[in-house]
């Protein structure tokens, strides 16, 4: 990539008023061909949404030594699971990328050394919830990976750095799932309504208090609650996307929960505006 020949950013975004951050829990991967009551939460909190200039996804699917951004032109969309119907793996989802956002995030996010990434593209953790967020594919998609040498409160801050972004109009979307423990999960009755076993409703109730109060502390000390939260997050990789979210929150900013149902019995489809 020629650096030399992009814009600044501001010559491309124009400066907006706050964009509001989202945190999507994208289940399965059959969310993108499915209509069901989570895909049309995902509408509609887009409808509530003004049009971003451009989007950075935190997916729980990109979990990396160190921390990249992509910067390609056009990133090719990934279609990172196994098992499932022919139809999801002809999903396209042919957004742009955004080299100069990618330039201006690594910028950012200084003394934190971000690698530009030219080789991978969109996992299914952001285009599937993206796709029913902006189905024309018609707003520029870059992600973002998460570091999995580093703590979540190193997540928490690197969070508040991508702050001024919002000002540009864009969209920051963290996308994994609060409770998430596949192992564990009932996959006969994963269209049970709201089923979860016991200690995934306790989680979750604690979870949402947490959320709720704007008490964060014990959500980035996850690893020293209960056992019910252990049972919740027996790994990190689609927590973690949620302390991104959390760490761009505004003093004066709300929290407003959807999709806030469990499926499958251990899994959670929990999302949430901040605005
Ligand atoms: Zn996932």
């Amino acid at each position: 990539m020629n650096l030399a020949s992009l814009n600044n950013l501001s010559e491309i975004f124009s400066n907006t008023a706050t964009m509001p951050a989202l945190f999507l829990g994208h289940g399965s991967p059959m969310n993108a061909i499915e209509e069901n009551e989570f895909t049309s939460g995902f509408r509609e909190v887009a409808k509530s949404l003004p049009t971003p200039n451009a989007i950075l996804c935190v997916s729980a699917h990109w979990f990396t030594h160190g921390t990249k951004v992509t910067a390609m032109e056009m990133p090719p969309t990934i279609h990172d699971f196994g098992g499932f119907p022919q139809a999801l793996y002809e999903v396209e989802y042919p957004a742009k990328g955004s080299p100069e956002l990618a330039v201006e995030t690594k910028k950012i996010l200084e003394p934190t050394l971000v690698e530009l990434d030219e080789k991978w593209g969109l996992d299914h953790g952001a285009w599937s919830v993206i796709k029913h967020l902006y189905p024309q594919a018609n707003i520029p998609v870059i992600q973002l990976s998460i570091d999995y040498t580093k703590p979540p409160s190193y997540h928490y801050e690197l969070a508040q750095k991508l702050n001024s972004l919002r000002q540009k109009g864009i969209l920051i979307i963290g996308s994994g799932n609060i409770i998430h423990n596949l192992r564990l999960a009932d996959f006969a009755n994963m269209h049970k309504d709201n089923y979860g076993y016991d200690w995934a409703i306790e989680a979750h109730a604690t979870i949402n208090k947490y959320l709720t109060e704007g008490n964060y502390q014990p959500l980035i000390e996850y690893e020293k609650q209960a056992k019910a939260i252990q049972f919740a997050i027996p790994t990190p990789e689609h927590y973690l996307p949620l302390i991104y979210t959390l760490g761009l929150q505004q003093k004066k900013e709300n929290i407003q929960l959807f999709n806030d149902k469990l499926v499958g019995g251990s899994l959670s489809m929990t999302s949430l505006k901040i605005s």
